[in-house]
């Protein structure tokens, strides 16, 4: 683990969605707060799945043109799907809104089977921008039910990406969101065994006491080679634990829907800073929580772009700003297969995907958005 000084640009600003309705140049000194030293996490923000899935979308619309249509939000971040709507993008709820022949996109949290193929029976251009990590979900419980398994489910009934899961097994899984929930779970005996499974993006402490409970209980239980919290979930929440040990108050950048956010929230509290709280912009920033704090961390979802943690940081005005390294990421996941052929056959070549970011393609965004 490393501390680094973070490098704070002049003018902090950003491309995507609505501006804070702070007055500019604002700040919480403004207020009578004086933060000593703001603590940022490394990492924070996009992970691997969110960058893929906003470049991806951009570019849907530079390959088809407005309107294209997105099943679900394509990542869980007011600032990013306002911006996407701006540019042309309409997100739908269900897949009957979209019209026969229109281009859509399927969400970065996995669509259930159905959904992708009732979006593929409409005729348009459908790329699905699932990440990885969650196919590898998807895949578990896929082959595990071919096996005649009971699978246990960990995640938060009604999310996409839980909806999605559950949808591809339904007869075989069993959404669990506690451990009375797990508890008071009735399975089959003539089961070949007793899977546990789990949304990409819950909070570890969630995930192990449920996980402690269910060996308790199934003798014949069976987990995935590699665990289903995803490796931004796991880095964000270790970091955040560390922030947790040397803050007096926390700060999450990040949407109410995005459920690593609120578990970054969660592992924080349990770790021990009870005062941190979500915030999706600096308009939120709860002055009280800071007041009498000497030092404040701060962190963002995987679906939070770095331009919202810096307006943060601007507005924050601390005495000095060091980052907290934990780890260095540099997944990546290339852009959908379809995704990729269709740009070849516009372009002649795939585009040098890996060296564009999902912040360049905001920006770019913003083009597209001003062009309409
Ligand atoms: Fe994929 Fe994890 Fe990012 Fe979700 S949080 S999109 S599972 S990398």
């Amino acid at each position: 683990m490393s501390k680094s000084k973070v490098f704070l640009s002049d003018s902090v600003s950003t491309t995507e969605g609505p501006r804070v309705s702070l007055s500019s140049g604002a700040t919480l000194r403004d207020a009578g707060i004086e933060i000593e030293k703001l603590l940022v996490s490394n990492p924070r923000g996009f992970c691997a799945g969110v960058e893929m899935a906003i470049k991806a979308l951009v570019w849907m619309l530079r390959l088809c043109g407005p309107p294209v249509y997105c099943y679900h939000e394509i990542v869980h971040n007011r600032s990013v799907v306002q911006a996407f709507q701006k540019a042309g993008v309409v997100f739908v709820n269900d897949i009957a809104d979209v019209p026969d022949g229109a281009p859509v996109m399927l969400s970065a949290h996995g669509s259930a089977p159905q959904v992708v193929e009732e979006a593929e029976r409409r005729g348009g251009f459908v790329v699905d921008a699932v990440c990885p990590l969650v196919t590898k979900v998807h895949h578990e419980a896929k082959s595990r039910a071919a096996r005649n398994f009971e699978i246990i489910y960990i995640g938060h009934k009604g999310h996409d990406e839980a909806v999605g899961t559950m949808a591809v097994a339904p007869e075989a899984m069993h959404l669990v969101e506690s451990q009375s929930d797990l508890e008071s779970l009735k399975l089959r005996s003539d089961r070949e065994g007793v899977a546990l499974l789990a949304q990409t993006t819950l909070s570890h402490f969630e995930w192990q006491d449920i996980l402690e409970t269910a060996k308790k209980r199934y003798d014949d239980l069976w987990l995935p080679g590699r665990e289903d919290l995803c490796y931004a979930t796991t880095n964000r929440q270790k970091a955040v634990i560390e922030l947790a040990k040397r803050c007096d108050a926390i700060l999450v950048v990040g949407s109410a829907n995005s459920s690593n956010t609120n578990a970054l929230v969660s592992v924080a509290r349990s770790a021990g800073c009870s005062n941190t709280a979500r915030i999706d912009s600096p308009a939120e920033i709860p002055a009280d929580l800071l007041k009498g704090a000497a030092t404040v961390g701060l962190t963002a979802g995987a679906s939070c772009p770095e331009s919202l943690v810096e307006e943060v940081i601007a507005y924050l005005a601390p005495s000095e700003v060091e980052e907290l390294r934990i780890i260095d990421e540099d997944e990546y996941f290339p852009l959908p297969p379809k995704l990729r052929q269709a740009l070849e056959e516009r372009f002649g070549e795939v585009p040098d995907d890996r060296k564009r970011t999902a912040a360049d393609a905001l920006v770019e965004l913003g083009d597209i958005a001003g062009a309409d």
